[in-house]
Formats: structure tokens, sequence, C-alpha cells
């Protein structure tokens, strides 16, 4: 069998191939004859691009939405996926790459095999409306998760997807009350998590995410759609996901110096970082909290470069033994 393109077709044509990890479901095209038989809602979206392959247009959020939840029922096994309007509507591709880089560092002190099933928690801080990591990495592993928001009607959709799915068992929710809080106030005395999290809010401001998501439709390749008070952010994700005062760095900087706190609690921290050139300062801030070993994994996101960074406080011996506690 011939190796298959790694990066789905848009309506624009074919692009360059970053590169998805060998686990990821979605590494080939899109069979789009068996997503909508999975979900025939994806159906009155389909179009042919001019080299004549079935695609949508990835610039349409309803479509876009259609196509994830076809994929997580085709692929997923869920069933019941939706997201209230103006809600960030995530790649899912991009999404399960993070988990699977995260499996891999897991592997590395379990003998080279990727631990599953519900004796794995992960902790996922921010985990918006879609539920998006909890839901993949429990179908992917099996692992069992708790999903923390500081926004309650994400917060609300995505406790309605757990329960529409029967998986109330696997996927906990809990509320954050302090924006600028992390760990503190939804880790509980003496609980533990092999892996923590996080697709931080990444604009600085409400108005450097309205330019970010101008700057996505320019992309595009179109204008935004008419109508409605903040079209430019309503697609991309509500202001309050997209920025936090001090942006990516400051939350990532905030989470590490917290992380301290809970060094034993936890197995390996993690955040996306958007943002290469927030790299060298939060390198310095994990040095200065005294991380034992630090990671950074770069990942293919769509047509960008990204990366998640990783860090613990354990050495090697204390890894291998938290299993076995
Ligand atoms: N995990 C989802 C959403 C990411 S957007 C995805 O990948 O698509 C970032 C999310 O973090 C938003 O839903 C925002 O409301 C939430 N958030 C912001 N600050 C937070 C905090 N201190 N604790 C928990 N969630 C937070």
């Amino acid at each position: 069998m011939s190796s298959p393109p790694r990066r789905p077709p848009d309506a624009r044509g074919p692009r360059a191939a970053p590169t998805l990890h060998p686990r990821n479901r979605h590494t080939g095209r899109y069979d789009f004859a068996r997503l909508t038989r999975a979900c025939a809602a994806l159906k009155p979206f389909l179009l042919r691009t001019p080299a004549g392959d079935a695609s949508i247009d990835f610039g349409d959020a309803a479509a876009v939405r259609a196509l994830n939840r076809a994929l997580l029922a085709a692929d997923y096994g869920i069933a019941h996926w939706d997201l209230p309007d103006g809600y960030l509507c995530p790649p899912i591709p991009g999404r399960a790459d993070y988990l699977h880089g995260l499996a891999d560092l897991l592997a590395e002190t379990e003998g080279g095999e990727v631990p599953r099933g519900p004796a794995i928690r992960v902790l996922d801080v921010g985990v918006g409306a879609s539920c998006i990591y909890p839901l993949l990495g429990h179908a992917d592993y099996g692992w069992r998760f708790v999903g923390t928001e500081v926004d309650a009607p994400a917060l609300q959709a995505a406790g309605a997807i757990v329960q529409a799915n029967g998986l109330g068992e696997a996927i906990v929710l809990r509320r954050q009350p302090a924006r600028e809080r992390t760990f503190a106030g939804v880790v509980l005395a003496g609980e533990r998590f092999d892996l923590t999290i996080c697709n931080p809010p990444f604009h600085a401001s409400a108005a450097e995410a309205a330019a970010g998501s101008r700057r996505k439709w320019r992309n595009l390749d179109r204008a935004p759609p008419r109508g409605g008070a903040r079209p430019a952010l309503n697609f991309g994700g509500r202001a309050t996901e997209l920025w936090c005062p001090g942006g990516e760095l400051a939350f990532v900087g905030r989470m590490i110096e917290e992380s301290a706190g809970f060094r034993t609690q936890v197995r390996w921290f993690s955040s996306l970082v958007a943002k290469s050139e927030h790299r060298a300062a939060l390198h310095r801030r994990l040095r200065q909290a005294g991380a034992h070993d630090v990671r950074e994994v770069p990942m293919a996101q769509g047509s960008k470069q990204s990366r998640f960074i990783a860090w613990t406080f354990l050495d090697a011996t204390q890894q291998r033994a938290w299993r076995s506690r």
C-alpha cells in the first residue's frame, strides 16, 4: 500500500505535508464516504476540490463542527457531540497528536509500552466546551480524566457531552474559580495525576485575540461572515477562551511556578506552547522552578509548527516507583 498524504485535504487544495504522530488516526486523507455514513449531518457540507476530491469548506464553522461530529462518531465511538455557538471548534488531528506525544513520554518508564486503562489519570487544565482531550484520550488509551474550566457555560457544555455519552466514570469536570490558578483549587489533597495537559489561552488581550482571528480569516482568503456582534471572534472561539492577562507566556509561567508545589502529585506536567518566541523564557522558568527533566516535543498543527513542553520533578527511579504505589 502506498503511503497516504499526511494532511487531510482542504478547500484550497494540497499543501506541504507536516507529520502527524504515527499512532494518530488521521494520518491519511479523510474518507468522506465513511464519515458521512457515520454522521449524516456532514453530508450537506460536502464539496469537490478543483482536483475532484471530496472535502468541506474549512472556513465554514458549521462545516467544521459537522466534520468533528463525524470524526468523533466514526473514529472514537462518541455518538453525541456538539458545541454551543461561538466556542472554539478544535481541529481533531492536532489535538490527538499532543496526547500521542504524551503517551510516548509515559512509555519511556514503562519499558516502551504506552500504559493504557483507567489507572492512568490525566488533568486537563481548560477542558473547553468541546471536552476534546478527555474524549480522545479516553477513546485512544482508556485513560481517566479530570477536566477543569473557568468558563461556566463551557463547563456546562462539556458536562452535557460527558453525560450524553455515558462517560461520567471516565471524565470528571471541575470548576476552577480563579482565572490565575491552574492546580490550586482543583487538585485535591493527596490526589495524583500521571499527566497534566493544557491548551492555554494564548493572546494577551481581547484586541490581540480579535486581530488573530482577523488574520486567520485573511489566511483563509475570505472575509469574515457578516452579522453578529463579534463575528471574527465568534468563529475561532469566545474571548475568554482565547486570551488571559499576560497571554500564553504569563499563563504557562504561572503554571510552572504552581507546579513546583504539586511536584510529588504529578508525574509529568505539560502545556502546548503556540508561540516559538516564548520557549526560551519558559525553559528559564523551568530551570528556576527546579524541574528535574524538561522536554520539548515539536508537533505539526495544521500548516503551523507547534510544540508542547513537559516537565517533571521526579527522577527516573521515582517515576518507576510511582506506578507500583
Ligand atoms: N482544551 C480545549 C479548550 C482550550 S481554550 C481545546 O483544546 O480546544 C483554553 C480554555 O482554558 C478555555 O476554555 C478557557 O475558558 C480555559 N481557562 C482559562 N483559564 C483557565 C484556568 N485558570 N483554569 C482552567 N481553565 C481555564
